[in-house]
């Protein structure tokens, strides 16, 4: 019998295999909580589509800061430069975007309403 896994194309959008996380901390094992914590963005973002992607792990790389877009491209093995792009989407879509006009499909309704006075 001959075992088909081939490790270089792993990167199928599969929901059953999530692959390692692959930074430092996470290939040292030393910090469960992290490993999950990473484990956990990777099934994430396996949901999510191509740009949302990019722009969730932009934003996750903005919380760091400097060397956040290396340490996330570790991470979600997702190119350096891809982030770097993700970022400017982000910065250039929010100005273009009316704030009171966020309506999402499917989203849930807003907060604000109080209907249920007795
Ligand atoms: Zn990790």
């Amino acid at each position: 019998m001959i075992e088909n896994s081939s490790r270089t194309s792993v990167n199928q959008m599969s929901n059953a295999k999530i692959h390692k996380c692959q930074c430092e901390d996470c290939r040292k094992g030393a910090d469960r909580s992290l490993m999950e914590m990473h484990r956990r963005m990777k099934l994430f973002l396996s949901r999510l589509d191509e740009q949302q992607r990019r722009w969730y792990v932009a934003l996750e790389s903005e919380k760091i800061g400097h060397s956040g877009d290396r340490l996330l491209s570790q991470i979600t093995g997702m190119h350096v430069e891809t982030i770097r792009r993700g970022r400017r989407e982000l910065e250039s879509s929010l100005e273009g975007r009316p704030a009171d006009r966020v309506r999402v499909e499917g989203g849930g309704r807003p907060v604000v309403e109080k209907k249920t006075e007795r």
